[in-house]
């Protein structure tokens, strides 16, 4: 049995979790190759005008399993609906096998729904299992597994370790081993923004590199300790948050609105063309981080970003944060020493 998985969109995010599964199922994964130009130029000739980015990548993905492996059993394009009670993923990621299953020689898709409002993993998992022609017990032994290796997964990102080393683990079936560090840098950025936005170094430019060069030491909130998503973000009475991308993005916020302030340098929000949620809450932010003098940047990236005008955002932003270092550094050296006496 093979399945085709697109490397995009919730692959940044749940592909540990999807490859024990269909290990322990005794099924075989192929990949779609990681972005390229190809990849892009299609999907943004087979996703419509208004949408993100992400979304035309996505589409790019699934064309190349689709033309390049006819012996594809299925196709996995899973609907993520929700994996909270009190919140939805993206309405894009819920439509995404509706929209995936016309394009032209689709094989099969192989559904698996998340959507805790309505039933348990554990039955999504049995239902993927039918399809594949496995027996409840087996999918259910299979899920226990993968539900710990994806604990596991997250634990060692935590670690510090980034998402692009932890998923070439993954690939390899290595263990996960926190590596040597080189540098940590003479700042430090977090890194904002959805998974396949930030680790995709195609679609990104190759954006976290960009920062190590300039001696940054870069972190994003899947380093962040765990008790940090524990509770809502409640941006006032009127408005609750339900976007669970969103939320987790927010939590990660209030940290360093609180906490966390004198943790980093600065923040770096990276966003995908035509993206609604994002571009919305990137104003709260905003406000929040004038409020407490953390300097912030939103760059929003599409399919014609360039490396020049990126290298050039990253620059000015990295220098004006490190003279401003410099000068208050300047500024404690010359103040008198007071003399108790
Ligand atoms: S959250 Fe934004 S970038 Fe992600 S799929 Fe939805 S619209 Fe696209």
């Amino acid at each position: 049995m093979r399945v085709g998985i697109p490397r995009a969109l919730h692959y940044y995010k749940f592909f540990p979790f999807w490859k024990k599964l269909f290990d322990e199922l005794n099924v075989e994964i192929i990949l779609s190759s990681p972005t390229n130009k190809k990849i892009v130029e299609v999907g943004v000739m087979h996703g419509f005008g208004e949408l993100c980015l992400p979304v035309k990548v996505y589409y790019g993905h699934a064309l190349q399993l689709i033309n390049e492996h006819p012996e594809l059993d299925f196709l996995f394009v899973p609907r993520y609906v929700s994996e909270l009670k009190e919140s939805f993923w993206c309405p894009k990621w819920i439509s995404l096998p509706d929209v995936i299953k016309i394009l032209p020689n689709c094989p099969k898709l192989l559904n698996f729904e998340v959507n805790v409002k309505e039933f348990p993993i554990a039955t999504a998992v049995i239902e993927l299992g039918k399809q594949l022609g496995k027996s409840q017990s087996a999918s259910l032994g299979a899920y226990k597994k993968a539900q710990k290796y994806y604990d596991e997964y997250l634990e060692f990102l935590r670690k510090g370790v980034s998402v692009i080393h932890a998923l070439r683990l993954v690939l390899r079936d290595a263990p996960f081993k926190v590596p040597k560090r080189k540098s940590k840098g003479s700042i430090k950025f977090l890194l904002l923004g959805h998974a396949y936005n930030l680790f995709d170094t195609y679609i990104n430019l190759d954006f976290a590199k960009k920062l190590n060069d300039q001696d940054v030491e870069v972190i994003t909130i899947e380093n962040m300790p765990e008790h940090i998503f524990k509770d809502p973000v409640i941006v006032n009475k009127k408005l609750l948050n339900y976007w669970r991308h969103e939320e987790e993005i927010m939590q990660a916020i209030r940290y360093f609105l609180t906490k966390g302030r004198n943790e980093i340098d600065g923040v770096i929000f990276l966003i995908s063309f035509a993206c609604g949620p994002d571009s919305l809450i990137s104003e709260l932010i905003m406000h929040d981080m004038k409020a407490v003098g953390i300097p912030y940047l939103a760059i929003i990236i599409d399919e014609h970003s360039s490396d020049s005008g990126l290298l050039t955002r990253v620059e000015s932003f990295t220098d004006m944060i490190k003279r401003k270092i410099q000068k208050q550094e300047l500024k404690i050296k010359q103040e008198p020493k007071l003399k108790i006496t």
